[in-house]
């Protein structure tokens, strides 16, 4: 089971990114309902660390459980 990232919840601040020690946080091409820049995880490599949820700023954007449903990929 992975972590998933929100894509309408995400704000794009990537935090998470740098702080992945598995780099399976990706940027999406577009951009999410809000308007911004939003990220997303690739399920096949994420550890379910909990790094990614523990260091974003916004409330909601990353679920702890694997979620096709609510984030995009953005490809
Ligand atoms: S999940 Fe959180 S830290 Fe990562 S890009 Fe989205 S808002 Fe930023
Ligand atoms: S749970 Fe860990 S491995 Fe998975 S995306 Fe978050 S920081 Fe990366």
């Amino acid at each position: 089971m992975a972590h998933s990232i929100s894509s309408d919840i995400c704000e794009g601040i990537a935090d998470c990114v740098s702080a992945c020690p598995v780099s399976c946080i990706k940027q999406a091409d577009g951009k999410n309902s809000k308007g911004t820049d939003y990220y997303w995880i690739d399920f096949n490599t994420c550890i379910d660390c909990g790094i990614c949820l523990q260091v974003c700023p916004v409330e909601g954007a990353v679920l702890a459980e694997e979620r096709p449903d609510l984030q995009k990929t953005g490809q």
